[in-house]
């Protein structure tokens, strides 16, 4: 049956329908439930950010309207000599704000939410503008900020409420969690809005001030978030910009003497570095807490629908142009599958759109620059020489120079991918025998953020789920798009330290813990 069904859908690769396209009939309207999390009800129906269908939602007018009204601001770069000075004023301010009740920081975090929902256009113009997200995936990204800050908020409340411990020997015993001093949140280009509120909101509500760096590409995202949050109340003192690259004004601010901890999200190539530079500071010992790559496998055993793999790989590995550090890199095929699912997965690249992304029909937006592109280009024009091309989608009349056309190319074997190429490439593995040497050989590359299962044995994907050396595993659907509070996300070995943003261990290590015991 399962061979049949396979049989069938390559005959006809051409009418699958591009999964990121707006649906002929008529879109639901545009879930309201996913803008906020809530913790009765935390989302409606499929708990996945990707489902922005705008075709025919009441906001796709004002949503367009706000982005072909945005421009771009300059934001002034920070001077190397800025640093200090702006540290020793966070420094001074931060006791203060820490001792202010958590239930206060929160509230500040539920303004900052509410005053996000409302100005959704004006984020959304900002994010198509300029890190070129497409409509859809930027009003994703607006929620996930909204549902970082009501989390956060919420969580907060919850964990730095003071804990009595037993006191077998009569005394009385007191463990409190406050902030640890100034945090240093260093965040990337591919979510400037989510990541950026994500770190900052995390770090503030636990009681420390803050000292932000955005990526260089997205400065005025984050300026606006910032201004945003001053507005809600966090005080001014407390929390503080520095725009610049990090070389310098990253380095800076790592290495200055008041930094209490860092919080980063990118490569981990800049990581290693980051952690490198704490540890050759004298002073107290500084934790990192890095979020940073995956080389992200889906493993697709002979038993999946080839429809449901097609779907989700498209999503995973092209989504956002693949600018995820969530996606899709390796699909892993069953011999048994992988000629049906190639030929599928041929049809749909071919239906994929390039554009503009403030366009509803583009599937696909450029790169965020000419480096990145460089970059991914170059990883293609090698594989050219030495895979089999799978299937691409064709360039189009609005493709422009930093567009890369998403393509899939067929590898030997799972050690010949080695490093993560941050764009729409996707490498394509064949294997068969036993699933759980597959797991190993892809635990082995060292990556360990997010896998993908496809399968409808229910062992199977429980044995592989056990194995897999990740910290995100999705069974039969896409792998990205992790909803905060849902899906807490963030991987281990060269992904990162965690803890997973979104989840219920985060805050406490941005704290200090305190127990204070009391002989009565
Ligand atoms: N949280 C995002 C997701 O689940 C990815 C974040 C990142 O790319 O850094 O897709």
């Amino acid at each position: 049956f399962v061979h049949q069904l396979a049989d069938e859908s390559v005959g006809v690769p051409e009418l699958l329908p591009s999964p990121l396209r707006p649906a002929a009939e008529p879109a639901l309207p545009l879930p309201r439930a996913l803008y906020g999390w809530r913790p009765d009800a935390p989302s409606s129906g499929r708990a996945n950010a990707l489902g922005v269908d705008l075709a025919d939602a009441p906001e796709r007018a004002p949503l367009e309207a706000a982005v072909a009204a945005t421009t771009v601001p300059a934001v002034p770069e920070a001077a190397v000599e800025a640093v200090g000075p702006a540290m020793q004023a966070l420094r001074a301010a931060q006791p203060a704000w820490n001792a202010t009740p958590p239930a206060e920081r929160s509230a500040a975090l539920r303004r900052a939410a509410d005053r996000l929902e409302a100005a959704l256009p004006t984020f959304v113009g900002l994010l198509v503008r300029e890190a070129h997200k497409t409509l859809g995936d930027a009003v994703a990204e607006v929620r996930e900020a909204v549902d970082f800050l009501r989390y956060y908020a919420v969580e907060a409340e919850a964990r730095l409420a003071p804990l009595e411990l037993p006191g077998p020997t009569g005394e009385r015993n007191t463990l409190t969690l406050h902030g640890r001093g100034v945090f240093v949140c260093i965040s990337p280009w591919n979510f400037p809005l989510a990541i950026f509120t994500g770190q900052v909101a995390a770090a503030l509500v636990t009681g420390n001030a803050v000292a932000a760096k955005p990526a260089e590409q997205t400065p005025a995202v984050a300026q606006a978030a910032v201004a945003l949050l001053h507005d809600a109340g966090v005080p001014a003192a407390v929390l503080r910009l520095l725009h610049g690259p990090g070389e310098t004004i990253g380095a800076a601010l790592v290495a200055d003497p008041r930094t209490a901890g860092v919080c980063f999200t990118g490569s981990t190539a800049v990581a290693r570095h980051i952690h490198r530079a704490l540890a050759a500071k004298d002073g107290p010992i500084v934790p990192l807490i890095a979020e940073t790559g995956g080389l992200n496998a889906m493993i697709v055993d002979s038993t999946a629908l080839p429809e449901q793999v097609v779907d989700a790989v498209v999503q995973s590995a092209f989504r956002s142009a693949g600018q995820r550090c969530s996606a899709l890199r390796l699909l892993c095929l069953h011999e048994g599958i992988a000629d049906a699912v190639c030929a599928m997965l041929a049809g749909a690249l071919r239906e994929l759109v390039l554009g503009d992304p403030a366009a509803l029909a583009t599937d696909v937006g450029p790169l965020i620059d000419a480096e990145a592109h460089a970059n991914v280009a170059a990883h293609v024009e090698r594989l050219r020489g030495s895979a089999r091309c799978v299937g691409e989608t064709p360039r189009g009349p609005a493709a422009g120079p930093t567009h890369l056309a998403p393509v899939a190319f067929e590898l030997a074997r799972i050690e010949d991918l080695r490093e993560e190429v941050f764009g729409p490439v996707l490498h394509v593995v064949r294997w068969q025998g036993d699933v759980a040497a597959v797991v190993d050989a892809v635990n082995a590359l060292g990556y360990g953020l997010t896998l993908g299962v496809q399968t409808r044995i229910d062992g199977r994907a429980r044995q592989i789920a056990e194995r897999a050396a990740v910290g995100n595993v999705y069974v039969n659907r896409n792998m990205v798009g992790a909803v905060v509070g849902v899906q807490p996300f963030g991987g281990e070995g060269l992904s990162g330290t965690g803890p997973k943003a979104g989840g219920p261990n985060y805050l406490p290590r941005f704290c200090a813990e305190k127990t204070v015991t009391i002989n009565t």
